[in-house]
């Protein structure tokens, strides 16, 4: 390609399609690469999608692209051997606007970026970017497969372990800063799932577990219901996971085999298995001379303990690119200086402030005491509740006994947690 664009993206995930599709929307000549054979080929997602950052520029974008189902469904479960206490939330509130979608990476992905394509973005898959090309000190496009293509504005949109970010020296990558995704999607029928779940037709659920299932590693478990499939997994830290030497297939089939999990899951059959890494602390710098970051690969995610949001982010980190390089195309002056431009809207929208929200929230969620004693104390205290073996106390004097010699690192984790979250 001799042409120079006004934007190469890299990566077409859901930051690189939002990017392309709202730079392609406005006018603009951009190119999308993918290393995968076609867009969401090598994407893991554990499945849900909070609808908001898509539906302000593509409003009502449910009824054509692949979702599977709406989630009006949420609960969270402590797990310990052999109890669980569960919190059932449902609220019809969450259909009108829709709250969250489950989807599948591979089909949403292609949907995506199709949906740039159709508004006059280039894709090119199947390409794997190997560097940045540089000109006078600045980002001036990329190197992909040998060949030098040029560009105003290069969009990092590589995710977590973003080359591109490291090339232009805008990261640098420390384990402790990520954690581990591992996901299955198990295949089950429409029905047989709407039964375990207690669903509607088309609604979906997504339950978190917290306690046994991480084998004392700082995180959780998830599944989200598909139309014909769940989506289970594991997410945990990886310097936790390489400390305890445990082996994280293991992790997943312990968690399958627990009893509550294995009732959700059985007689399915596991189409497909993947891992990823999440950004969890790992910020970069978000543009330079020539260049912008998006998404995972800027570390715009947000784990709240109870949300997990990576896809909005990037939705809307991809959409505030295209209004930076809108910007810089305008004053035909693509400097550090004006691509600024692009963290202001990040700070003046819901990206940078959750991010500043919740930044206690990945220090909070490395306490152990999470995933070991209290989903002990919670499945002790109700066992008693519900127990009746002739020596019954009120629940007051069991909730005392139960919390007996740990009162002060409860209390001083609750309000740290009521900081963080
Ligand atoms: C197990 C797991 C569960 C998750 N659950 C949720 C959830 O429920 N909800 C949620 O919102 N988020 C969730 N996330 C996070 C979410 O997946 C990410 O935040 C989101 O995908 C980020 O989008 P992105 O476009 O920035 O990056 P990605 O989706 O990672 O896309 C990056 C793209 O760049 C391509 N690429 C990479 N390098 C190159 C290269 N050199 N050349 C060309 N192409 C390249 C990749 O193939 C990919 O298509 C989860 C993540 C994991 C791992």
């Amino acid at each position: 390609m001799t042409e120079k664009f006004d934007a190469i993206i890299v990566g077409a995930g859901p930051g690189g399609s939002a990017a392309a599709y709202s730079l392609a929307k406005m006018g603009f000549n951009a190119l999308i690469v993918e290393r995968g054979k076609y867009p969401g080929a090598k994407n893991v997602m554990g499945g849900r999608m909070y609808a908001h950052a898509l539906n302000r520029f593509m409003p009502g974008f449910w009824k054509e692209a692949p979702i599977e189902r709406m989630v009006t469904r949420e609960k969270l479960t402590f797990l310990c051997n052999e109890a669980s206490v569960s919190l059932d939330f449902q609220d019809g509130e969450f259909r009108e606007p829709p709250n969250s979608f489950t989807i599948l990476r591979a089909n949403f992905d292609q949907w995506f970026a199709n949906k740039a394509v159709e508004a006059g973005a280039t894709l090119v898959p199947n390409i794997r970017v190997d560097d940045l090309l540089w000109r006078e000190k600045k980002v001036a496009g990329i190197i992909a497969g040998g060949d030098k293509i040029e560009a105003n504005v290069v969009i990092a949109a590589d995710g977590g372990v973003s080359l591109m970010a490291e090339k232009a020296g805008l990261k640098k990558f420390e384990v402790k800063q990520f954690a581990l995704g591992m996901k299955e999607i198990i295949e089950l029928p429409e029905k047989t799932i709407e039964d375990r779940f207690n669903l509607a037709h088309e609604e979906g659920a997504a339950q978190l577990f917290i306690g046994q299932c991480t084998k004392e590693i700082p995180g959780g478990g998830f599944i989200y219901t598909n139309k014909t499939s769940l989506s289970v997994g594991i997410v945990v830290y990886i310097d936790r996971l390489i400390e305890k030497k445990i082996d994280s297939h293991e992790i997943i089939r312990e968690f399958n085999e627990n009893p509550v999990v294995s009732k959700l899951i059985e007689g399915g059959k596991i189409l497909e298995y993947s891992a990823h890494v999440i950004p969890e602390t790992s910020r970069s710098r978000l543009f330079t001379d020539g260049m912008l970051v998006v998404g995972d690969a800027g570390g715009l995610v947000v784990n709240s303990g109870i949300t997990l949001r990576g896809m909005d982010m990037a939705i809307a980190s991809g959409a505030a690119a295209a209004e930076a390089v809108k910007n810089a195309m305008g004053k035909n002056d693509f400097s550090k200086e004006c691509l600024s431009y692009y963290e202001d809207l990040l700070r003046k929208d819901f990206v940078l402030k959750d991010i500043a929200t919740f930044n206690k929230a990945p220090e909070f969620l490395q306490n152990d005491r999470l995933y070991t004693l209290y989903p002990e104390i919670a499945c002790r205290l109700f066992h008693k509740l519900w127990a009746v073996d002739g020596a019954k106390k009120r629940a007051f004097d069991e909730l005392l006994e139960g919390t007996k010699g740990n009162r002060t690192n409860m209390i001083l984790d609750l309000l740290k947690g009521l900081r963080a979250l």
